[in-house]
C-alpha cells in the first residue's frame, strides 16, 4: 500500500456502451446523457468526452457552473440546464451557448430578454410531480396560443415520477398527459410543429410502448444503474472501488467491535480494517447492527459482512471465514465490483444507487480505464 487512498476505477468503454444500449432503445429519437451532479459523481470532463466519442450530442446539467464545465470539453453539443434559468446570469448563458430550461412564467418572461443569438430553450411541463415546471393546462394554453420559437423554445420536456415502474397507473397517465401536449403541438394549424419534445428518462426507456418522442434523458443507467428494478440489469458495470486493508486483528467471541459497540463477536473472528468510510461518501448506514445486516466487502474471491457501524474513515469487515493465508495487510477488498453492484450497495447503506454514485468520494484515486 503505497498511500491508504481507495481505488476507484471508471470503465469508460462500458460507459459508452450504455449509452449505445439506450440508443438503440430510443430508435429514431436522438439520446442524451444527463451529467448533473458532476455526471452523477464519475466527473464531468471523465464522462462528457467519453459520452461525445461514442456519439451524444445532447447533455443535460442542473446547474449553470456544470453547464460551463461541460461545454468546455463539449464544444460542440447541446447544453441543457435543468434548474431553470437563472436570469441574472443571461451573459453567460449566452456565451456559452447554453440552453435553460424554462419553468414559470417568471422565467420565460425573463428569456424574451435574450439577445438573437442565444440557443433554444427548453419548456419543462409537470405532468405529475408538482416540483418543476409548467402546469400542463397552462402549458396547453400557450402552446395553442403563441408561436413557443418566439420565446425562444425549441424544446418541451417532462419528467417521470416513478418510470421504474411501468404499468403503475401514474406512469400511463404521465405518458398520455404529455402525448395530449404533444398532439396539440402536432395539429395541422399548430405554429409549433417544429417543437421537439422529450420524456424518458433511464428506466423510461424500458417501458413497453413508451413513445420516444425526438430525444431522451438517461442518466443513471448510462453509469451502470439497473433501470428494471427487480430484473436483471441490463447495463453494464461502470466503476469499481476497491479499498486497502490497513490492518487484521483476532477478536475473541464476546467482544465488540467499532463506534457503540453495535457489533459482537459470536466466535473468535478474524476482522480486516479497510480505508474507507462515510467521509469518502460510503453510506454510514451500511453499518452492521442489530435489526440490519448493512454492507459487504469482497475478500479473496468471497463476500465477507462488514462488522459493526462505518466509521468515518475506516471499516472493519468480518474476514473469519477466508483462509487466513489469503488476506493480508495491503491486500485491497472490493466494496463496489462483481456482485456488490451500486444498486446493491445502495440497498445496503438503506439508500438508492443513485446516492452511492452522487456521493462518491473526493479521496479516492480515481482511474479511468477503457478509453
Ligand atoms: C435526473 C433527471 C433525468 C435522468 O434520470 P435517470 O433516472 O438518472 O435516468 C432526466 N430528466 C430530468 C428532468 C432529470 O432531473
Amino acid at each position: 500500500m503505497d498511500d491508504h487512498a481507495a481505488r476507484l476505477t471508471i470503465d469508460l468503454s462500458a460507459l459508452r456502451a450504455n449509452w449505445l444500449t439506450l440508443d438503440r432503445l430510443s430508435g429514431a429519437a436522438e439520446t442524451g446523457a444527463v451529467v448533473k451532479a458532476d455526471a452523477y459523481g464519475l466527473g464531468i470532463e471523465t464522462a462528457v468526452p467519453a459520452l461525445v466519442k461514442a456519439g451524444c450530442r445532447t447533455f443535460f446539467v442542473a446547474h449553470l457552473s456544470e453547464a460551463i464545465r461541460a461545454r468546455a470539453v463539449a464544444p460542440h453539443a447541446a447544453i441543457y440546464v435543468l434548474n431553470g434559468f437563472a436570469a441574472g446570469r443571461m451573459q453567460d448563458y449566452v456565451a456559452h451557448r447554453l440552453r435553460p430550461v424554462l419553468g414559470s412564467a417568471g422565467e420565460i418572461a425573463a428569456w424574451r430578454k435574450r439577445p438573437d443569438d442565444a440557443e433554444p430553450a427548453a419548456l419543462h411541463v409537470d405532468t405529475a410531480m408538482n416540483r418543476l415546471g409548467l402546469r400542463l393546462d397552462a402549458a396547453l394554453e400557450l402552446a395553442g396560443s403563441t408561436p413557443l420559437a418566439d420565446l425562444g423554445i425549441g424544446l418541451t420536456m417532462t419528467h417521470f415520477a416513478s418510470a421504474e415502474e411501468p404499468q403503475a397507473a401514474d406512469t400511463q397517465a404521465q405518458i398520455a398527459r404529455f402525448s395530449a401536449l404533444q398532439a396539440a403541438i402536432q395539429a395541422p394549424d399548430s405554429p409549433n410543429r417544429a417543437i421537439r419534445a422529450s420524456l424518458c428518462n433511464s428506466s423510461g426507456h424500458f417501458i413497453p410502448g413508451v413513445p420516444f418522442f425526438q430525444l431522451t434523458r438517461p442518466g443513471y443507467a448510462l453509469y451502470g444503474g439497473n433501470p428494471t428494478p427487480g430484473r436483471d440489469n441490463p447495463m453494464q458495470p461502470v466503476i469499481r472501488l476497491y479499498a486497502p486493508v490497513i490492518q487484521i486483528l483476532d477478536v475473541p467471541a464476546g467482544e465488540a467491535v467499532g463506534y457503540n459497540g453495535r457489533w459482537v463477536a459470536r466466535r473468535d473472528s478474524r476482522i480486516a480494517t479497510v480505508s474507507c468510510g462515510y467521509a469518502d461518501g460510503f453510506p454510514r448506514n451500511a453499518g452492521n447492527g442489530p435489526g440490519h445486516p448493512g454492507g459487504a466487502a469482497i475478500v479473496a474471491g468471497r463476500e465477507c459482512p462488514f462488522a459493526g457501524n462505518v466509521s468515518m474513515d475506516l471499516i472493519t469487515i468480518d474476514v473469519t471465514d477466508v483462509p487466513e493465508a489469503s488476506v493480508k495487510a495491503g491486500d485491497f477488498v472490493t466494496l463496489i465490483g462483481d456482485t456488490l453492484d451500486i444498486d446493491r450497495v445502495g440497498v445496503a447503506g438503506r439508500t438508492i444507487g443513485y446516492e452511492i454514485l452522487t456521493n462518491l468520494g473526493r479521496r479516492y484515486r480515481r482511474l479511468a480505464v477503457g478509453a
